[in-house]
């Protein structure tokens, strides 16, 4: 399979263009070997520098470094989720164990944006959990007794007050969490590449086909080239499975996204001048919808199995008039037309969403799936997984292991058919806040 995405992420084409990129152009061999270079990836490379100094490692990625799911997200880092799509945990504990993660998570982005000094336009804004459905009410009271529980600072907010704050009157009620961040997640994962340090080599729009593993040596083939290596750190997140990896346990989804360009001042006046703001669905297959630092409007609201990956210029299209009716029935006074950019992207979900965290074989690891909490938890899984593939504990590490782990899956066609079917259902539940 061929990894490629759109170039149409607005995100990404906020940022100044990179030069210096380094393809893999003749047969290396390395101590360490990272495969993807998201979050997770890039993470990992930082950590291995640490832990190993005088030992060679090297990162490739079939595209540009950052520019998979890393680069094109919401830019949410959150403190809890609602949702987990259709396979919800609903048992307290494992709730706790899953907020305790996603709180290391924000500790080890936090840590990274002070001691390089990133501008990834951080805001701790917290974020709302909103719909226009009444009879959303139960599912936000449930999730209040939840999160009153565990703790976490919190309140229900109705129409009126809402509508104040976001300058939409769309949502007829929400639960606000005081924790979550929003930030611009192009920038965080460009910091992220910036700052590796010279000891790791970084190769790009170098895509791994094939590798075997014979005795202690991992050969690895690209299209013209092979590294060979001692250990292996596998970081592809949505394509684990064309790699081979863990088939049974993960599956892609591809995710749509929209952003606006900017408000003009008046159209951000007649919207009442809201403060940056961050909306989650409060049923899985409703809209994620945010006003950004720079008052445009983003919006993500599909979620489908898709085939080829990388999506036609007409798929994107249709996505692109879904978000326009999304944004359209949010801000019906602003223009028909303010849509900038659309593009596509991966993720990776298990069927009890729990996160993959693994060795699968002497030093050959993995580390993946967070469905829509990877900005956190994939920075924080790629450290903990190159501190497991060095043998270092780590309390970290205990936290990560005392979940559960990912269930099996059915093979094709059966899981396919299946996960299209739940998708349906979940997006007849959710058709108001699509
Ligand atoms: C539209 C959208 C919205 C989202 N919103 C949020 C959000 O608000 N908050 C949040 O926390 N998460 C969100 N997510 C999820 C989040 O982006 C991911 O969980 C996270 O980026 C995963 O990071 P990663 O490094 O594991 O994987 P990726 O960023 O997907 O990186 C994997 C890399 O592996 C490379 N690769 C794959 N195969 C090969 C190969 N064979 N050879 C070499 N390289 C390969 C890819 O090119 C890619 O760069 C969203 C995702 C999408 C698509």
């Amino acid at each position: 399979m061929n990894v490629v995405n759109d170039n149409s992420c607005g995100w990404i084409n906020n940022l100044d263009r990179r030069s210096n990129i380094k393809t893999l152009d003749k047969n290396k061999s390395c101590d360490w070997l990272i495969v993807g270079a998201g979050y997770t990836g890039l993470s990992a490379a930082r950590k291995l520098s640490e832990l190993h100094p005088n030992q060679k490692i090297i990162i490739v990625d079939a595209q540009l470094a950052g520019e998979g799911a890393s680069g094109r997200n919401s830019g949410y880092l959150v403190d809890t989720t609602l949702n987990d799509g259709f396979t919800s945990n609903k048992e307290l504990s494992n709730y706790k164990k899953k907020t305790d993660i996603y709180k290391l998570g924000i500790d080890v982005v936090k840590n990274f944006i002070k001691e390089h000094q990133v501008d990834c336009d951080w805001n701790e804004s917290g974020k709302y959990f909103a719909s226009s459905n009444q009879k959303d009410r139960k599912i936000l009271e449930n999730f209040s007794k939840t999160l009153l529980k565990l703790n976490f600072e919190h309140n229900i907010l109705e129409k009126n007050d809402l509508g104040k704050r976001l300058g939409i009157n769309f949502y007829n009620l929400a639960l606000y969490t005081k924790g979550g961040i929003l930030l611009h997640p192009g920038k965080l994962v460009r910091a992220m590449v910036e700052t590796l340090t010279d000891n790791i080599e970084l190769l790009e729009n170098s895509q791994l086909n094939e590798w075997s593993k014979n005795s202690d040596i991992i050969t690895c083939k690209f299209n013209n080239h092979k590294i060979i290596t001692k250990k292996i750190i596998f970081c592809t997140n949505g394509f684990l499975k064309s790699l081979g990896i863990k088939n049974n346990y993960n599956f892609p989804l591809t995710l749509t996204a929209s952003m606006t360009r900017p408000l003009t001042n008046n159209e951000y006046k007649s919207i009442g001048e809201p403060k940056e703001w961050g909306v989650l669905p409060v049923r899985p297959m409703g809209a994620t919808i945010r006003m950004t630092k720079d008052k445009r409007i983003l919006i993500r609201n599909t979620a489908e199995v898709h085939s080829p990956f990388k999506m036609s210029k007409l798929d994107l299209d249709k996505s692109s008039l879904n978000q326009r009716h999304g944004i359209r029935k949010r801000f019906p006074n602003l223009p028909n037309d303010i849509i900038e950019s659309s593009w596509s992207g991966i993720v990776s979900r298990t069927r009890n969403s729990s996160q993959i965290f693994d060795k699968i074989d002497n030093n050959v690891f993995v580390a993946g799936c967070y469905n829509g909490s990877g900005i956190g938890v994939g920075t924080l899984f790629g450290e903990q997984i190159a501190l497991k593939a060095s043998n270092e504990d780590s309390d970290e590490i205990n936290i990560i292991e005392s979940r559960n782990k990912p269930t099996w899956l059915p093979p094709q066609p059966f899981l396919n058919i299946g996960v299209k079917i739940r998708l349906m259902f979940e997006r007849l539940r959710s058709r108001s806040d699509v």
